[in-house]
């Protein structure tokens, strides 16, 4: 998907809960000033269809413009707590099979100041369908409960695979594989035996493993250890929380969930309801996601232009939003939404380079498990069988 193109390309767009519609409309005002040939396509999803009393989260009429355009941008969703619904995001990635979700945490130009560490710049991968995310969980009685965590071979296969092809496209060094195999030794000691099978067809790069809890110091202590990282659902889900804290926190870290024929983009961070409605939530975050966008689509020019200016925006600190203002004067984030407008034509494009490539995941499509097989395949496995 990186034929440079003069055409618009249709994008859905999930303006989300919580901050979701105030920084959407700050990343689509930026893209559009900036000459973004994107045809939004606005879709709902969460919490407002959980309201009007559709408990998927996901109307099909989403669905459909999803499958259609096969891009999204996605503003945060929320998830309904306890019991009920489950995820919308959980079904949007199983739905299109988006099997990879990709965060990379990069201190941006300007952040160096809010980033304890400014030379990081590592890509975490997390499996985004099985685990501890299958949702299987049993009430076992006298207030017992139990989750079930499912690693498929299939599945952890198709990530590898994925993850490999990701560093070669990105020219990264180095990937290590992360698990807990010391305590989990079938689910993740299944993980590691094939990520090292996997790791033999990719000569041309560094394999490595690391224990979770090891790995979780490193990130802080020597995060320039890291180029590539692959890892399961829920300890991806915490260690990229952790890597965009070191990359200058939740509020500047993007992330795309992709499949072999969908992608969806979108924020690492959530909803943040504390501060929703209020103008004063970062759309970096939404905004890196966008940027990720251009380059998979090829509108890498437009990516370096909206690029430049959020650089120099940070790098001036004078209109930053509170998360980043580290107590010093903050704006609003339509008065951050501005000054980076404003600081558009100041951006001279030294490059037309591209920072995001879209690998190539031929062949993986039909590899991995459907996740209402797989769960039925679990619940049918543990069911008593009749004597
Ligand atoms: P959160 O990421 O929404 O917020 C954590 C903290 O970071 C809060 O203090 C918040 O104010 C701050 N923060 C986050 N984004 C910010 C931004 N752009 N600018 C400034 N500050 C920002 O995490 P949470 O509070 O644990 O979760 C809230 C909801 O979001 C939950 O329902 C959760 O399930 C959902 N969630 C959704 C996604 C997603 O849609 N991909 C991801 C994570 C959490």
């Amino acid at each position: 998907m990186t034929n440079v193109s003069k055409e618009k390309v249709e994008v859905a767009l999930i303006d989300g809960d919580g901050i979701g519609p105030e920084i959407a409309a700050a990343v689509t005002e930026i893209l559009a000033v900036a000459g973004a040939r994107i045809e939004w396509v606005p879709c709902l999803a969460g919490s407002r269809v959980f309201l009007k009393g559709d408990p998927t989260g996901l109307p099909e009429e989403t669905i459909e413009t999803i499958r259609r355009c096969k891009l999204a941008l996605k503003a945060p969703l929320a998830t309904p707590l306890g019991g009920g619904e489950r995820s919308a995001n959980v079904r949007l990635r199983e739905t299109f099979d988006t099997f990879a979700a990709v965060r990379p945490a990069k201190t941006l130009r300007g952040l160096e100041a809010s980033s304890r560490f400014p030379e990081i710049d590592l890509i975490l991968v997390r499996e985004n369908l099985e685990d501890l995310y299958l949702g299987v969980e049993y009430d076992l009685g006298r207030n017992v409960f139990s989750a079930l965590k499912v690693n498929s071979e299939k599945n952890t296969r198709r990530i590898c695979k994925a993850t490999f092809a990701i560093a070669r496209a990105l020219g990264r060094k180095r990937v290590t594989g992360i698990s807990k195999s010391n305590i989990l030794k079938r689910t993740d000691g299944s993980f590691d035996r094939i990520f090292d099978e996997e790791a033999k067809l990719y000569p041309d790069l560094i394999a490595d493993r690391m224990l979770v809890d090891a790995a979780a110091c490193k990130f802080v202590t020597d995060p320039g250890r890291f180029d590539v990282v692959i890892t399961s659902n829920l300890y991806g889900d915490i260690l990229s929380d952790l890597t965009a804290g070191l990359a200058g926190g939740l509020g500047v870290c993007a992330s795309v969930n992709l499949g072999c024929d969908v992608a969806i983009f979108e924020a690492v961070h959530g909803t943040a309801p504390d501060i929703a409605g209020r103008n004063v939530a970062n759309p970096t975050a939404l905004l890196r996601a966008a940027i990720m966008l251009l380059d998979h689509i090829g509108q890498n020019d437009v990516a370096r232009r909206v690029e430049g200016a959020l650089s120099l925006v940070l790098q001036e600190r004078k209109s930053l939003t509170a998360d980043l203002a580290a107590g010093g004067p903050s704006v609003s984030t339509t008065a951050f939404t501005q000054a980076v407008i404003d600081a558009l034509p100041k951006v001279e494009l030294v490059d037309g380079e591209t920072r995001w490539h879209a690998p190539s995941l031929e062949g993986l499509s039909e590899m991995g498990w459907k996740p209402d097989d797989l769960r039925s395949f679990v619940q049918a496995s543990l069911a008593p069988t009749a004597a």
